[in-house]
């Protein structure tokens, strides 16, 4: 138990944000310091076959305990925090015993994790609480998911005479949260036959889907000439433009009036001058179906746009970003109903919950390793306000060496 505290603490003071404006990978060099010190503690609690690559991913062994083939299952955290808020000398907050109440943080009390907005809180009286002291984020997300991997791997090694696995793989990855965590990931050193990110909220959790993602790009070309003698001459790409955006559906199919399974087409940036003007816009729906009908909504905008403006050029690029993980799980449905059967082993109603967006198991699923995400006490992540509990961690760890006897049976 104060271990897995330990562990945290520890791991949440090396700073590890990302950068999405870099091209390196990891796009920070300092993600490499946790990754270095998680393989060096991977290999002093004694798992096997520890690496940590030029890309800061990490991968290392948990052998199994039984003598019969049984699926290598792989446990999937990242080391890095968002780029959205510093994570600079995070100075992580203990608070034990939390008796309910709001609570204000002593590095900047304007920062305060009020119960109204966080009714998560209600479940977690008499829980041992983290925050940052309100200047930088925690980075529960994701050292809550590294801290369980570590303190499950070192709990299975300890109990290895006693607890009944096969052999496990534990992955912590870089740059998940600039979309890059598997770019860099050889599916095929990892060996794995399904695998769980940990990398979800609260408790008890299994997220089953994500939306399905594609991405497009919306360019109108019009011809420049000096505003004086514009007339039957000019064509504006920034007027043509913004009548394209004018005519998407705010009422229904945006992020501003939807939820649950409803999906969006959501502008997020427009750039451009008279001659060329483009937006990108993000299309999400649950049913990878219903991207193709928002990619036929935007190419029929473009094409009522062209019949008014025959001199611009309107073009709409559609490219696909993720899948829905659904599709890829219906090939290995144990990666639900092995998860479903450990949280029940352990006493626990498990949840299953879908996600308006994706994970890295969004894009390991698709590329054929079914991975589901596991709850592992994330609460407000990117933000001054982000608070774990100790429990709900402990949860997890304990979740995790459920899910390995699991798959043995
Ligand atoms: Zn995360």
């Amino acid at each position: 138990m104060d271990s897995l505290l330990d562990r945290f603490l520890r791991y949440v003071r090396i700073d590890t944000q990302a950068d999405e404006t870099s091209t390196t990978y990891p796009s920070t060099a300092k993600q490499l310091t946790l990754s270095r010190l998680l393989a060096d503690e991977c290999r002093a609690i004694g798992l096997a076959d520890v690496t940590c690559d030029e890309f800061g991913i990490v991968m290392a062994t948990i052998p199994g305990t039984v003598a019969q083939q049984t699926p290598t299952i792989a446990y999937v955290a990242h080391v890095d925090t968002s780029p959205e808020y510093s994570s600079a000398k995070v100075n992580p907050i203990v608070h034990p015993n939390y008796q309910g109440g709001d609570l204000v943080l002593p590095g900047d009390p304007s920062k305060v994790i009020r119960v109204e907005e966080n009714p998560d809180l209600k479940n977690c009286h008499g829980h041992t609480l983290v925050t940052s002291d309100g200047t930088t984020l925690l980075g529960a997300d994701d050292k809550s998911g590294v801290s369980a991997i570590m303190s499950a791997a070192a709990e299975l090694i300890r109990r290895k005479g006693e607890l009944k696995h096969g052999p496990v793989r534990v992955c912590f990855t870089c740059d998940e949260e600039i979309g890059r965590g598997t770019d860099k990931l050889n599916l095929k050193e990892l060996g794995a036959d399904v695998a769980y990110t940990l990398d979800g909220g609260g408790r008890d959790e299994i997220d089953s889907e994500t939306f399905s993602a594609d991405g497009a790009k919306v360019t109108v070309k019009g011809i420049n000439t000096h505003p004086s003698v514009g007339k039957g001459a000019m064509v504006n790409a920034i007027r043509i433009l913004s009548c394209f955006l004018s005519r998407l559906p705010i009422a229904r199919l945006s992020p501003e009036t939807t939820d649950g399974r409803d999906g969006f087409i959501h502008p997020y940036h427009v750039e451009g001058g008279v001659a060329e003007a483009s937006a990108r816009l993000i299309l999400r729906d649950f049913e990878t179906t219903h991207l193709a009908e928002q990619a036929l909504l935007l190419e029929s905008i473009a094409a009522t746009l062209r019949a008014e403006h025959p001199r611009a050029q309107i073009t709409v690029e559609v490219r696909s970003q993720y899948r829905n993980m659904r599709e890829g799980l219906v090939k290995e449905p144990r990666a639900i109903s092995k998860a479903v059967q450990a949280h029940k082993a352990l006493g626990r109603v498990p949840k299953l919950s879908i996600i308006r967006g994706g994970t890295d198991g969004s894009l390991l699923t698709a590329k054929g390793l079914p991975t589901p995400n596991l709850s592992t006490g994330e609460h407000n992540p990117h933000s001054p306000l982000e608070w774990t509990s100790l429990e709900e961690m402990r949860a997890a760890t304990e979740i995790l060496v459920q899910l390995a006897v699991e798959w043995a049976k």
